[in-house]
Protein backbone atom coordinates (compact mmCIF):
# COMPACT_ATOMS: atom_id res chain seq x y z
CA UNK A 1 0.00 0.00 0.00
CA UNK A 2 1.35 3.28 -0.79
CA UNK A 3 1.70 5.61 1.98
CA UNK A 4 0.87 9.57 1.82
CA UNK A 5 1.93 12.32 3.60
CA UNK A 6 1.76 16.23 3.69
CA UNK A 7 5.36 16.52 4.81
CA UNK A 8 8.14 13.97 4.43
CA UNK A 9 11.13 15.00 6.41
CA UNK A 10 14.47 13.64 5.67
CA UNK A 11 17.22 13.02 8.88
CA UNK A 12 16.19 13.80 12.51
CA UNK A 13 19.78 15.60 13.67
CA UNK A 14 19.28 19.14 14.67
CA UNK A 15 17.45 20.70 11.78
CA UNK A 16 14.23 17.92 11.15
CA UNK A 17 12.53 17.93 14.13
CA UNK A 18 12.59 21.02 14.51
CA UNK A 19 10.50 21.39 11.07
CA UNK A 20 8.76 18.04 11.85
CA UNK A 21 7.16 19.38 14.93
CA UNK A 22 6.14 22.93 13.13
CA UNK A 23 4.29 21.27 10.27
CA UNK A 24 2.75 18.60 12.60
CA UNK A 25 2.07 21.11 15.18
CA UNK A 26 -0.33 22.96 12.33
CA UNK A 27 -1.91 19.73 11.40
CA UNK A 28 -0.04 18.04 8.60
CA UNK A 29 0.50 14.70 8.45
CA UNK A 30 4.08 14.62 8.98
CA UNK A 31 6.68 11.83 8.54
CA UNK A 32 10.38 12.51 10.02
CA UNK A 33 12.82 9.57 8.83
CA UNK A 34 16.24 8.77 10.46
CA UNK A 35 18.50 6.25 9.25
CA UNK A 36 20.43 5.98 12.14
CA UNK A 37 18.93 3.39 15.08
CA UNK A 38 18.70 6.83 17.30
CA UNK A 39 17.93 10.16 16.26
CA UNK A 40 21.13 12.76 16.59
CA UNK A 41 23.62 9.11 16.03
CA UNK A 42 25.54 11.13 13.87
CA UNK A 43 29.59 10.51 14.09
CA UNK A 44 29.87 13.74 16.03
CA UNK A 45 29.77 12.93 19.85
CA UNK A 46 28.81 15.92 21.14
CA UNK A 47 29.40 20.21 20.69
CA UNK A 48 28.77 23.62 21.96
CA UNK A 49 25.62 25.31 20.90
CA UNK A 50 26.22 28.67 21.02
CA UNK A 51 23.44 31.16 22.96
CA UNK A 52 22.30 32.92 20.05
CA UNK A 53 20.43 29.69 18.59
CA UNK A 54 18.58 29.17 21.97
CA UNK A 55 17.48 32.82 22.20
CA UNK A 56 16.20 32.87 18.82
CA UNK A 57 15.61 29.68 17.59
CA UNK A 58 13.02 27.41 18.05
CA UNK A 59 10.27 28.18 21.15
CA UNK A 60 9.87 24.95 22.24
CA UNK A 61 14.09 24.65 22.06
CA UNK A 62 13.78 28.09 24.47
CA UNK A 63 11.42 27.35 26.84
CA UNK A 64 12.00 23.57 26.96
CA UNK A 65 14.32 21.30 29.26
CA UNK A 66 17.06 19.63 26.59
CA UNK A 67 19.89 17.65 27.82
CA UNK A 68 22.62 19.90 28.13
CA UNK A 69 26.26 18.25 29.14
CA UNK A 70 27.30 21.97 30.70
CA UNK A 71 26.63 25.72 30.50
CA UNK A 72 29.74 27.66 28.80
CA UNK A 73 30.21 30.64 29.68
CA UNK A 74 33.09 31.43 26.74
CA UNK A 75 36.53 30.40 25.41
CA UNK A 76 39.77 30.78 26.86
CA UNK A 77 42.64 30.46 24.16
CA UNK A 78 46.02 29.41 24.43
CA UNK A 79 48.15 31.30 21.80
CA UNK A 80 51.05 29.30 21.61
CA UNK A 81 54.79 29.93 20.53
CA UNK A 82 56.68 27.54 22.05
CA UNK A 83 55.14 24.75 23.95
CA UNK A 84 58.26 23.50 25.34
CA UNK A 85 59.43 26.96 26.58
CA UNK A 86 55.92 27.59 28.11
CA UNK A 87 55.73 30.64 25.52
CA UNK A 88 51.73 30.68 25.82
CA UNK A 89 49.84 33.75 25.76
CA UNK A 90 46.26 33.45 26.97
CA UNK A 91 43.22 35.58 25.17
CA UNK A 92 40.31 34.98 26.76
CA UNK A 93 36.38 35.95 26.12
CA UNK A 94 33.91 35.18 28.74
CA UNK A 95 30.97 36.19 30.70
CA UNK A 96 32.81 36.92 34.38
CA UNK A 97 31.43 36.17 37.43
CA UNK A 98 28.49 36.57 38.81
CA UNK A 99 27.13 36.63 36.00
CA UNK A 100 28.60 32.86 35.05
CA UNK A 101 27.58 30.18 34.73
CA UNK A 102 24.11 30.63 35.17
CA UNK A 103 23.70 33.07 32.12
CA UNK A 104 25.37 31.10 29.86
CA UNK A 105 27.61 31.97 26.07
CA UNK A 106 25.82 28.66 25.40
CA UNK A 107 25.58 24.78 25.78
CA UNK A 108 27.27 21.88 25.15
CA UNK A 109 25.94 18.83 24.37
CA UNK A 110 25.54 15.31 23.10
CA UNK A 111 24.38 15.18 19.67
CA UNK A 112 21.75 11.82 20.58
CA UNK A 113 20.24 12.87 23.52
CA UNK A 114 19.39 16.44 22.54
CA UNK A 115 18.37 15.22 19.13
CA UNK A 116 16.40 12.16 20.51
CA UNK A 117 14.47 15.09 22.96
CA UNK A 118 13.88 17.24 19.96
CA UNK A 119 12.84 14.19 17.85
CA UNK A 120 10.30 13.41 20.92
CA UNK A 121 9.00 16.76 20.85
CA UNK A 122 8.46 16.55 17.07
CA UNK A 123 6.62 13.34 17.60
CA UNK A 124 4.16 14.92 20.89
CA UNK A 125 2.97 17.40 18.29
CA UNK A 126 1.56 14.22 16.16
CA UNK A 127 5.05 13.57 13.53
CA UNK A 128 5.49 10.54 13.43
CA UNK A 129 9.38 9.30 13.57
CA UNK A 130 10.86 6.20 11.91
CA UNK A 131 14.12 5.09 12.59
CA UNK A 132 16.51 2.84 10.80
CA UNK A 133 15.15 4.30 7.64
CA UNK A 134 17.26 5.16 5.04
CA UNK A 135 15.97 7.43 2.08
CA UNK A 136 17.93 6.25 -1.02
CA UNK A 137 15.68 8.11 -3.71
CA UNK A 138 13.45 10.43 -4.33
CA UNK A 139 9.65 9.93 -6.32
CA UNK A 140 9.84 12.59 -8.98
CA UNK A 141 6.79 13.38 -11.58
CA UNK A 142 6.97 16.18 -14.14
CA UNK A 143 10.01 17.62 -12.48
CA UNK A 144 8.65 17.54 -9.07
CA UNK A 145 9.93 15.48 -6.01
CA UNK A 146 6.71 13.93 -4.75
CA UNK A 147 8.06 11.74 -2.09
CA UNK A 148 10.78 9.96 -1.25
CA UNK A 149 11.93 6.10 -1.79
CA UNK A 150 13.49 4.33 1.28
CA UNK A 151 16.06 1.19 1.92
CA UNK A 152 12.93 -0.96 2.85
CA UNK A 153 11.58 -0.49 -0.51
CA UNK A 154 8.72 1.37 0.00
CA UNK A 155 7.83 4.76 -1.94
CA UNK A 156 5.93 7.58 0.13
CA UNK A 157 4.54 10.15 -1.21
CA UNK A 158 4.62 13.89 0.44
CA UNK A 159 3.43 17.08 -0.86
CA UNK A 160 6.59 18.41 0.04
CA UNK A 161 10.21 17.01 0.96
CA UNK A 162 12.18 18.94 4.03
CA UNK A 163 15.59 17.96 3.46
CA UNK A 164 17.51 17.71 6.53
CA UNK A 165 20.29 14.77 5.89
CA UNK A 166 22.74 17.10 7.13
CA UNK A 167 26.58 17.64 5.59
CA UNK A 168 27.75 15.93 2.10
CA UNK A 169 24.04 16.25 1.26
CA UNK A 170 24.39 13.05 -0.79
CA UNK A 171 20.71 13.07 -1.00
CA UNK A 172 20.45 17.29 -2.99
CA UNK A 173 23.39 16.23 -5.57
CA UNK A 174 21.80 13.15 -6.29
CA UNK A 175 18.41 14.99 -6.62
CA UNK A 176 20.58 17.77 -9.22
CA UNK A 177 19.44 20.48 -6.53
CA UNK A 178 23.16 21.17 -5.16
CA UNK A 179 26.94 19.94 -6.36
CA UNK A 180 29.38 18.33 -4.66
CA UNK A 181 31.81 20.50 -2.74
CA UNK A 182 35.60 20.79 -3.47
CA UNK A 183 37.94 19.31 -0.79
CA UNK A 184 38.99 23.24 0.10
CA UNK A 185 35.96 23.90 2.04
CA UNK A 186 35.55 20.59 3.60
CA UNK A 187 37.31 20.25 7.22
CA UNK A 188 37.92 16.73 8.32
CA UNK A 189 37.56 16.73 11.99
CA UNK A 190 39.09 14.32 14.46
CA UNK A 191 37.40 13.64 17.96
CA UNK A 192 38.30 12.38 20.70
CA UNK A 193 36.13 11.44 23.87
CA UNK A 194 37.32 11.60 27.47
CA UNK A 195 35.96 9.92 30.39
CA UNK A 196 37.53 12.43 33.30
CA UNK A 197 35.77 12.98 36.52
CA UNK A 198 33.74 15.76 37.04
CA UNK A 199 35.53 17.23 39.66
CA UNK A 200 38.21 17.54 37.45
CA UNK A 201 36.48 19.17 35.03
CA UNK A 202 35.15 21.59 37.26
CA UNK A 203 38.41 22.38 38.77
CA UNK A 204 40.59 22.52 35.32
CA UNK A 205 37.94 24.12 32.52
CA UNK A 206 35.13 24.69 34.81
CA UNK A 207 32.59 26.37 32.42
CA UNK A 208 34.94 27.62 29.74
CA UNK A 209 36.05 26.40 26.75
CA UNK A 210 39.40 25.90 26.29
CA UNK A 211 41.40 26.42 22.23
CA UNK A 212 44.58 25.79 21.33
CA UNK A 213 46.57 27.78 18.11
CA UNK A 214 50.21 27.48 17.02
CA UNK A 215 52.59 28.02 14.22
CA UNK A 216 52.55 24.61 12.37
CA UNK A 217 56.51 23.78 13.06
CA UNK A 218 55.35 23.42 16.85
CA UNK A 219 53.29 20.66 15.09
CA UNK A 220 50.43 20.57 18.20
CA UNK A 221 47.91 22.46 16.11
CA UNK A 222 46.66 21.59 12.41
CA UNK A 223 48.32 24.26 10.42
CA UNK A 224 46.33 27.60 10.67
CA UNK A 225 43.68 28.48 8.51
CA UNK A 226 42.98 25.02 6.76
CA UNK A 227 41.08 23.83 9.03
CA UNK A 228 43.01 24.87 11.69
CA UNK A 229 42.85 24.61 15.70
CA UNK A 230 42.53 22.65 18.82
CA UNK A 231 39.22 22.77 20.32
CA UNK A 232 38.77 21.25 23.82
CA UNK A 233 34.81 21.36 25.39
CA UNK A 234 34.28 19.79 28.79
CA UNK A 235 30.72 18.33 29.62
CA UNK A 236 29.24 17.04 32.91
CA UNK A 237 31.93 14.16 33.24
CA UNK A 238 33.84 13.68 30.30
CA UNK A 239 35.71 16.31 27.67
CA UNK A 240 35.50 16.03 23.49
CA UNK A 241 38.45 16.89 22.04
CA UNK A 242 38.58 18.09 18.36
CA UNK A 243 41.24 18.81 15.68
CA UNK A 244 40.48 19.56 11.91
CA UNK A 245 41.82 20.00 8.81
CA UNK A 246 40.86 20.96 5.48
CA UNK A 247 40.63 17.70 3.11
CA UNK A 248 43.05 19.92 0.72
CA UNK A 249 45.13 23.08 0.90
CA UNK A 250 44.58 26.28 -1.32
CA UNK A 251 47.34 24.92 -3.71
CA UNK A 252 45.52 21.34 -3.69
CA UNK A 253 48.16 20.02 -1.92
CA UNK A 254 46.33 16.79 -0.05
CA UNK A 255 48.10 16.02 2.68
CA UNK A 256 48.20 13.04 4.60
CA UNK A 257 45.64 13.83 7.84
CA UNK A 258 45.79 10.20 9.67
CA UNK A 259 49.67 10.76 9.87
CA UNK A 260 49.70 14.34 10.65
CA UNK A 261 46.28 14.13 13.20
CA UNK A 262 48.40 11.42 15.05
CA UNK A 263 51.26 12.93 15.39
CA UNK A 264 49.96 16.24 16.66
CA UNK A 265 47.71 14.70 19.22
CA UNK A 266 50.56 12.78 20.62
CA UNK A 267 52.59 16.34 21.12
CA UNK A 268 50.05 18.59 22.16
CA UNK A 269 48.60 15.86 24.90
CA UNK A 270 52.40 15.11 25.75
CA UNK A 271 53.01 18.98 26.18
CA UNK A 272 50.81 21.43 26.96
CA UNK A 273 51.24 21.44 30.46
CA UNK A 274 47.54 22.00 31.70
CA UNK A 275 46.66 18.85 29.89
CA UNK A 276 49.45 16.92 30.36
CA UNK A 277 49.78 17.64 33.92
CA UNK A 278 46.22 17.91 34.78
CA UNK A 279 43.63 16.07 33.31
CA UNK A 280 45.87 13.24 31.20
CA UNK A 281 46.42 11.46 34.81
CA UNK A 282 42.26 11.30 35.27
CA UNK A 283 41.31 11.01 31.84
CA UNK A 284 40.30 8.02 29.71
CA UNK A 285 40.28 7.72 26.00
CA UNK A 286 36.64 6.19 25.21
CA UNK A 287 36.00 6.80 21.58
CA UNK A 288 37.99 8.43 18.51
CA UNK A 289 35.59 9.45 15.63
CA UNK A 290 36.24 11.21 12.24
CA UNK A 291 33.65 13.50 10.76
CA UNK A 292 33.53 15.99 7.92
CA UNK A 293 31.88 19.11 7.97
CA UNK A 294 31.95 22.01 5.39
CA UNK A 295 33.28 24.68 7.21
CA UNK A 296 34.00 27.23 4.43
CA UNK A 297 31.21 26.21 1.34
CA UNK A 298 29.90 29.90 2.39
CA UNK A 299 32.72 32.15 1.56
CA UNK A 300 32.96 31.06 -2.19
CA UNK A 301 29.86 32.92 -3.55
CA UNK A 302 29.36 29.70 -5.86
CA UNK A 303 28.79 27.12 -3.31
CA UNK A 304 26.72 29.98 -1.58
CA UNK A 305 24.60 30.67 -3.81
CA UNK A 306 23.67 27.00 -5.05
CA UNK A 307 19.78 26.39 -4.46
CA UNK A 308 18.51 25.36 -1.39
CA UNK A 309 14.78 24.48 -3.21
CA UNK A 310 13.44 23.05 -5.85
CA UNK A 311 9.90 22.05 -7.42
CA UNK A 312 8.82 20.38 -4.44
CA UNK A 313 11.38 20.24 -1.97
CA UNK A 314 13.40 22.88 0.70
CA UNK A 315 16.78 21.92 2.03
CA UNK A 316 17.83 23.31 5.92
CA UNK A 317 21.40 23.33 7.64
CA UNK A 318 23.93 21.44 6.45
CA UNK A 319 22.26 20.41 3.28
CA UNK A 320 21.71 23.92 2.51
CA UNK A 321 25.31 24.83 3.26
CA UNK A 322 24.51 26.75 5.81
CA UNK A 323 27.42 25.47 8.65
CA UNK A 324 28.86 28.23 10.09
CA UNK A 325 32.65 29.80 8.50
CA UNK A 326 33.72 31.71 11.08
CA UNK A 327 33.09 29.38 14.62
CA UNK A 328 31.98 26.39 12.94
CA UNK A 329 28.42 26.45 14.61
CA UNK A 330 26.17 25.00 11.92
CA UNK A 331 23.58 24.13 15.02
CA UNK A 332 21.75 27.40 15.27
CA UNK A 333 21.15 27.83 11.49
CA UNK A 334 19.80 24.25 11.34
CA UNK A 335 17.44 25.43 13.58
CA UNK A 336 16.63 28.57 12.27
CA UNK A 337 16.70 27.20 8.71
CA UNK A 338 14.35 24.23 9.27
CA UNK A 339 11.73 26.91 11.00
CA UNK A 340 11.56 28.62 8.28
CA UNK A 341 11.80 25.77 5.89
CA UNK A 342 8.27 24.64 8.15
CA UNK A 343 6.60 27.84 7.68
CA UNK A 344 7.02 28.06 3.86
CA UNK A 345 5.99 24.05 3.61
CA UNK A 346 2.64 25.04 5.92
CA UNK A 347 2.83 28.39 3.45
CA UNK A 348 2.82 26.03 0.28
CA UNK A 349 0.22 23.22 1.70
CA UNK A 350 -2.23 25.93 1.80
CA UNK A 351 -1.71 27.46 -1.15
CA UNK A 352 -1.19 24.13 -2.52
CA UNK A 353 1.74 25.47 -4.89
CA UNK A 354 5.20 23.19 -4.19
CA UNK A 355 6.78 24.87 -7.54
CA UNK A 356 10.24 26.22 -7.33
CA UNK A 357 8.70 29.42 -8.08
CA UNK A 358 6.43 29.46 -4.97
CA UNK A 359 9.52 28.00 -2.64
CA UNK A 360 11.86 30.74 -3.09
CA UNK A 361 10.42 32.57 -0.50
CA UNK A 362 12.26 30.10 1.66
CA UNK A 363 15.29 31.51 -0.37
CA UNK A 364 14.21 35.00 0.44
CA UNK A 365 13.99 34.24 4.13
CA UNK A 366 17.56 32.14 4.62
CA UNK A 367 19.20 35.26 2.85
CA UNK A 368 17.31 38.40 5.29
CA UNK A 369 18.30 36.27 8.27
CA UNK A 370 20.76 38.43 9.60
CA UNK A 371 22.49 35.68 11.80
CA UNK A 372 22.62 32.97 8.76
CA UNK A 373 23.90 35.28 6.81
CA UNK A 374 26.66 36.58 9.23
CA UNK A 375 27.52 32.86 9.89
CA UNK A 376 28.09 31.45 6.28
CA UNK A 377 30.46 34.56 5.66
CA UNK A 378 32.43 35.63 8.41
CA UNK A 379 36.05 35.28 7.02
CA UNK A 380 37.52 35.38 10.76
CA UNK A 381 38.68 31.39 10.56
CA UNK A 382 39.74 31.51 7.00
CA UNK A 383 42.05 34.61 7.58
CA UNK A 384 43.78 32.80 10.35
CA UNK A 385 45.81 31.52 7.30
CA UNK A 386 47.37 34.73 6.82
CA UNK A 387 49.21 35.17 10.58
CA UNK A 388 50.58 31.11 9.31
CA UNK A 389 51.79 32.96 5.92
CA UNK A 390 53.12 35.91 7.83
CA UNK A 391 54.77 34.56 10.60
CA UNK A 392 53.74 37.22 12.88
CA UNK A 393 53.22 36.37 16.61
CA UNK A 394 51.43 39.95 17.14
CA UNK A 395 49.22 39.11 13.96
CA UNK A 396 48.29 35.49 15.39
CA UNK A 397 47.81 36.99 18.47
CA UNK A 398 45.35 39.62 17.04
CA UNK A 399 43.55 37.34 14.68
CA UNK A 400 42.79 34.95 17.37
CA UNK A 401 41.75 37.97 19.49
CA UNK A 402 39.49 39.27 16.54
CA UNK A 403 37.44 35.30 16.39
CA UNK A 404 37.48 33.83 19.30
CA UNK A 405 38.49 36.63 21.69
CA UNK A 406 36.94 39.90 22.15
CA UNK A 407 37.19 40.90 18.79
CA UNK A 408 34.20 38.85 17.82
CA UNK A 409 31.96 41.38 19.25
CA UNK A 410 33.11 44.01 16.33
CA UNK A 411 31.31 41.86 13.81
CA UNK A 412 28.67 39.71 15.75
CA UNK A 413 27.60 42.61 17.49
CA UNK A 414 25.45 44.13 14.81
CA UNK A 415 23.76 41.20 13.80
CA UNK A 416 22.98 39.86 17.20
CA UNK A 417 21.80 42.98 18.97
CA UNK A 418 19.52 43.61 15.60
CA UNK A 419 17.94 40.09 16.55
CA UNK A 420 17.39 40.70 20.10
CA UNK A 421 15.57 44.00 18.65
CA UNK A 422 13.75 42.37 16.08
CA UNK A 423 12.69 40.01 18.94
CA UNK A 424 11.42 42.38 21.24
CA UNK A 425 9.62 44.46 18.56
CA UNK A 426 7.86 40.86 17.53
CA UNK A 427 7.07 40.17 21.36
CA UNK A 428 8.07 42.47 23.58
CA UNK A 429 7.14 39.82 26.69
CA UNK A 430 9.58 37.56 24.85
CA UNK A 431 12.21 39.11 27.69
CA UNK A 432 10.24 36.92 30.51
CA UNK A 433 11.23 33.93 28.90
CA UNK A 434 14.73 34.38 27.99
CA UNK A 435 15.14 35.62 31.36
CA UNK A 436 13.92 31.94 32.77
CA UNK A 437 15.67 30.18 30.03
CA UNK A 438 19.24 30.59 31.75
CA UNK A 439 17.88 29.63 35.28
CA UNK A 440 16.01 26.57 33.81
CA UNK A 441 18.81 25.20 31.94
CA UNK A 442 21.02 26.04 34.78
CA UNK A 443 18.95 24.21 37.31
CA UNK A 444 18.87 21.11 35.21
CA UNK A 445 22.48 20.89 35.02
CA UNK A 446 22.73 21.11 38.67
CA UNK A 447 19.85 18.59 39.34
CA UNK A 448 20.76 16.56 36.39
CA UNK A 449 17.57 16.32 35.14
CA UNK A 450 18.93 16.62 31.70
CA UNK A 451 20.12 13.45 30.31
CA UNK A 452 19.13 10.25 29.58
CA UNK A 453 17.55 9.69 33.11
CA UNK A 454 15.54 12.60 33.54
CA UNK A 455 13.50 13.26 36.37
CA UNK A 456 10.64 15.17 36.31
CA UNK A 457 11.45 18.30 37.35
CA UNK A 458 8.23 19.22 39.58
CA UNK A 459 8.87 16.88 41.58
CA UNK A 460 11.75 18.52 43.50
CA UNK A 461 10.03 21.61 45.06
CA UNK A 462 11.91 23.33 47.18
CA UNK A 463 12.27 27.33 47.97
CA UNK A 464 9.68 29.25 45.79
CA UNK A 465 11.21 32.27 44.06
CA UNK A 466 7.65 33.21 43.04
CA UNK A 467 7.66 37.21 44.56
CA UNK A 468 10.80 38.03 42.37
CA UNK A 469 9.63 36.45 39.73
CA UNK A 470 6.30 38.36 39.78
CA UNK A 471 7.97 41.71 40.39
CA UNK A 472 10.41 40.90 37.30
CA UNK A 473 7.54 40.05 35.20
CA UNK A 474 5.31 42.74 36.18
CA UNK A 475 7.78 45.00 35.24
CA UNK A 476 8.38 43.48 31.64
CA UNK A 477 4.40 44.20 31.31
CA UNK A 478 4.86 47.88 32.33
CA UNK A 479 7.65 48.09 30.26
CA UNK A 480 6.31 46.22 27.40
CA UNK A 481 5.31 49.43 25.21
CA UNK A 482 8.08 51.08 25.98
CA UNK A 483 10.66 48.49 24.99
CA UNK A 484 8.67 47.77 21.71
CA UNK A 485 8.85 51.54 20.77
CA UNK A 486 12.69 51.52 22.07
CA UNK A 487 12.86 48.12 19.90
CA UNK A 488 11.29 49.44 17.01
CA UNK A 489 13.42 52.78 16.51
CA UNK A 490 16.57 51.21 17.59
CA UNK A 491 16.51 48.37 15.28
CA UNK A 492 17.13 50.28 11.58
CA UNK A 493 20.41 51.66 13.73
CA UNK A 494 21.73 48.50 14.18
CA UNK A 495 23.96 48.84 11.77
CA UNK A 496 26.47 51.35 13.62
CA UNK A 497 27.18 48.29 16.78
CA UNK A 498 30.09 46.60 14.84
CA UNK A 499 31.79 50.07 13.75
CA UNK A 500 30.99 51.70 17.60
CA UNK A 501 32.37 48.55 19.34
CA UNK A 502 35.44 48.52 16.73
CA UNK A 503 36.37 51.91 17.98
CA UNK A 504 35.53 51.09 22.06
CA UNK A 505 37.22 47.62 21.42
CA UNK A 506 40.17 48.50 24.09
CA UNK A 507 37.87 49.25 26.43
CA UNK A 508 35.75 47.12 26.27
CA UNK A 509 38.82 44.20 26.56
CA UNK A 510 39.81 46.31 29.66
CA UNK A 511 36.68 46.06 31.40
CA UNK A 512 36.43 42.34 30.63
CA UNK A 513 40.04 41.73 31.69
CA UNK A 514 39.31 43.69 35.36
CA UNK A 515 35.62 42.15 35.61
CA UNK A 516 37.32 39.17 35.35
CA UNK A 517 40.24 39.70 37.94
CA UNK A 518 37.83 40.54 40.26
CA UNK A 519 35.85 37.70 40.70
CA UNK A 520 37.58 36.63 43.60
CA UNK A 521 35.05 39.73 45.30
CA UNK A 522 32.03 37.97 44.01
CA UNK A 523 32.11 35.03 45.12
CA UNK A 524 29.53 35.00 48.04
CA UNK A 525 27.15 36.54 45.31
CA UNK A 526 27.62 34.24 42.82
CA UNK A 527 27.38 31.55 45.16
CA UNK A 528 24.42 33.11 46.02
CA UNK A 529 22.89 32.90 42.58
CA UNK A 530 23.56 29.23 41.83
CA UNK A 531 22.09 28.24 45.68
CA UNK A 532 19.20 30.61 45.05
CA UNK A 533 18.85 28.78 41.15
CA UNK A 534 19.36 24.93 42.77
CA UNK A 535 17.35 25.37 45.67
CA UNK A 536 14.02 27.19 43.60
CA UNK A 537 10.95 25.74 42.97
CA UNK A 538 11.69 24.75 39.01
CA UNK A 539 8.54 25.42 38.25
CA UNK A 540 9.11 29.25 38.90
CA UNK A 541 11.09 29.34 35.52
CA UNK A 542 8.52 27.21 32.84
CA UNK A 543 7.02 28.85 30.63
CA UNK A 544 3.23 28.98 30.41
CA UNK A 545 2.15 27.64 27.81
C1 LIG B 1 33.19 17.47 14.43
C2 LIG B 1 32.09 18.47 14.37
C3 LIG B 1 31.97 19.43 15.37
C4 LIG B 1 30.94 20.34 15.35
N1 LIG B 1 30.83 21.26 16.35
C5 LIG B 1 29.79 22.10 16.38
C6 LIG B 1 29.61 22.99 17.47
O1 LIG B 1 30.41 23.02 18.39
N2 LIG B 1 28.51 23.79 17.48
C7 LIG B 1 27.58 23.76 16.48
O2 LIG B 1 26.59 24.49 16.56
N3 LIG B 1 27.75 22.94 15.42
C8 LIG B 1 28.81 22.11 15.34
N4 LIG B 1 28.97 21.27 14.28
C9 LIG B 1 28.03 21.36 13.16
C10 LIG B 1 26.70 20.71 13.47
O3 LIG B 1 26.88 19.40 13.92
C11 LIG B 1 25.83 20.71 12.22
O4 LIG B 1 25.89 21.97 11.60
C12 LIG B 1 24.38 20.39 12.55
O5 LIG B 1 24.31 19.09 13.10
C13 LIG B 1 23.52 20.49 11.30
O6 LIG B 1 22.23 20.01 11.55
P1 LIG B 1 21.44 19.29 10.38
O7 LIG B 1 20.08 18.98 10.89
O8 LIG B 1 21.58 20.07 9.14
O9 LIG B 1 22.22 17.94 10.14
P2 LIG B 1 22.56 16.78 11.15
O10 LIG B 1 22.44 17.22 12.54
O11 LIG B 1 23.83 16.19 10.68
O12 LIG B 1 21.39 15.72 10.91
C14 LIG B 1 21.29 14.99 9.72
C15 LIG B 1 20.55 13.71 10.05
O13 LIG B 1 20.12 13.11 8.84
C16 LIG B 1 20.34 11.72 8.91
N5 LIG B 1 20.44 11.26 7.53
C17 LIG B 1 21.45 11.49 6.65
N6 LIG B 1 21.17 10.92 5.45
C18 LIG B 1 19.97 10.31 5.60
C19 LIG B 1 19.16 9.56 4.72
N7 LIG B 1 19.53 9.32 3.45
N8 LIG B 1 17.98 9.06 5.17
C20 LIG B 1 17.58 9.30 6.45
N9 LIG B 1 18.33 10.01 7.34
C21 LIG B 1 19.50 10.52 6.91
C22 LIG B 1 21.63 11.60 9.71
O14 LIG B 1 21.77 10.32 10.28
C23 LIG B 1 21.44 12.70 10.74
O15 LIG B 1 20.80 12.25 11.92
C24 LIG B 1 30.00 20.33 14.27
C25 LIG B 1 30.12 19.37 13.27
C26 LIG B 1 31.15 18.45 13.31
C27 LIG B 1 31.26 17.43 12.23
Amino acid sequence: MQQEYDVVVIGAGFGGPVAAKKCAGAGLKTLLLERSENPGEKVVSGLTIPIYGFLFGPPFIRDGNPPVERPVDGIRNYVIYDVKAGDIEIVEMRIPRPLSPIFAFGYNAYCKPFCTWEAEQAVNAGAELRTCTTVIDFIKEDGYIKGVVTDNGETIRSRIVINSEGSQGILAVKAGVRDKYPPQAISLADTYDYDCPKEVIDRVFGHTLRFCWGFDELKIAPPLGHGNGLMSWPYRNSIHWMQDQCLAMGDGYVPNLRRLFDEYHENITTQLPWWRDEIAPSAKLRARMWEGFEIFVGLDDRLRNMPNYTDGMILVGDTAGLESTGLCDGVPTAWFSADIAADVAIEAIRAMDFSAKFLERYNRRIKAHTIIQWAITNKGRWNLRKAQESHDRKELRARINHQFGPGILTHAGTPLVKSLLHAIRKDPLVIMKWARMFPRYYYNWEHECSSGDRRPIDKQKKRSSGIGWVLFDSLVILFSPVNWAAAWLLEPLAGVVNPLIKVFLPAVELGLGVSIRMEPLFSPVTRWMIDSVKQADPSTFSVSK
